[in-house]
């Protein structure tokens, strides 16, 4: 049986981010030990499959259409594009391989039909395959499964009241349905968050014990520091400290201890020590290659040579779950069925996302 607590509350994961910093250390550095293999670090490539556009208004998002940024917009990339790319990360080290859409929602259609390809494509190179679609129902969530979909990636972003202060275009509770409709099938939940956007450190414990308290706890956690990008309601916020972002790992790891804690955006800002730190307090992935979606991270080279330096290994591909089987396109049982799910819309007023939406008017 497992041992897992799920009745984390605030006051309690309050108590463990604010131990003295030796302490929470020397904890998290246990309880990864017990559950983990110290010394080996999963590298996961992120790949932006259809770039921008976004109608989402994510404070924090460049892709977001409503913002003036400098990205470029991509359409849905191609089956054999996004093969070349998962090989190329197979050959640097990667056993796992994240698209990621700048979706509201998935529709059905040959565009969801591409990706389920892509599932296909990927499983067959025998590397984990994960998606980041946006909202999907539980038909859509069993058609990934069937095509072998390893991780499904949800992030709750925050607390759930602080999520009102960053997003109106959907609700903390459709983030929720959507991991629910990802547990009625075999694919794995990745869900984490932000830190650096404002919020208290009361926010990181509520976001925490939202994602703690799911029983499951998702198997995989990422953990972003934001980077601000200009153009975007959040681009003045001041960066975390490395300190800040060590004590989230480490809490993170404490409260779900059996999770991959993902070391994610913000890298480009730590130093090796600082990722060493994380490390040793439970982080154990990393993303490789030199973008995160739209935003810098550091070249795989200089990861594998921190990795040299650190004595890491990667990670191998399916270490905690067996491989999915694939379904091909012409054996499948599950049909489109063309549902129209009534995700909220709060649309309430968040006055620097106003602020930026108006400064890129001006400027377009
Ligand atoms: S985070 Fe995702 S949903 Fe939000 S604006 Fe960016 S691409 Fe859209």
């Amino acid at each position: 049986m497992s041992e897992t607590k799920h009745n984390w509350t605030k006051e309690e994961i309050l108590n463990i981010y604010n131990k003295p910093l030796m302490e929470l250390l020397y904890e998290a550095a246990t309880v990864h030990r017990k559950h983990h293999d110290p010394n080996t670090v999963q590298v996961s490539t992120l790949l932006s499959i259809k770039t921008g556009g976004c109608p989402e208004d994510c404070g924090y998002c460049p892709q977001a259409a409503r913002y003036h940024t400098n990205i470029e917009g991509n359409d849905l990339m191609s089956v054999q594009q996004v093969k070349a790319q998962a090989l190329r990360a197979k050959s640097s080290g990667s056993s796992r391989v994240c698209m990621g859409a700048a979706w509201r929602n998935v529709k059905d259609g040959e565009e969801f039909d591409q990706v389920l390809e892509m599932v296909r494509t990927i499983n067959k190179l025998d590397m984990e395959v994960c998606c980041t679609l946006g909202m999907i129902t539980e038909n859509q969530a069993k058609r990934l499964a069937e095509a072998g979909l390893y991780a499904y990636n949800h992030n709750l972003d925050s607390s759930e009241e602080y999520y009102k202060e960053v997003i109106s275009t959907r609700g903390f509770e459709d983030r929720l349905e959507t991991i629910d409709n990802v547990r009625k099938t075999n694919v794995t939940v990745c869900s984490g968050g932000i830190i650096g956007m404002g919020e208290k450190i009361e926010d990181r414990a509520g976001m925490l014990v939202a994602l703690a308290t799911l029983n499951p706890q998702p198997e995989s956690v990422p953990i972003n520091a934001l980077v601000a990008v200009e153009g975007t309601p959040l681009e003045d916020q001041e960066p975390v400290s490395i300190w800040e972002m060590i004590r989230m790992v480490a809490t993170t790891r404490i409260v779900m201890p059996e999770t991959q804690v993902r070391l994610s955006a913000g890298r480009t800002e730590m130093t090796r020590e600082g990722q060493a730190m994380c490390f040793f307090a439970g982080a154990n992935s990393i993303f490789a290659g030199d973008k995160l979606l739209t935003t810098p991270n550091p070249d795989v080279n200089e990861d594998m040579k921190m990795f040299e330096l650190l004595g890491l290994n990667p990670q191998k591909p399916f270490i905690k779950k067996m491989q999915p089987k694939t379904v091909e396109a012409s054996e499948s049982q599950l049909h489109p069925l063309g549902e129209k799910p009534k995700w909220t819309r709060p649309e309430h007023t968040i006055e620097r996302n106003e602020a930026a939406k108006q400064k890129a008017k001006a400027v377009k």
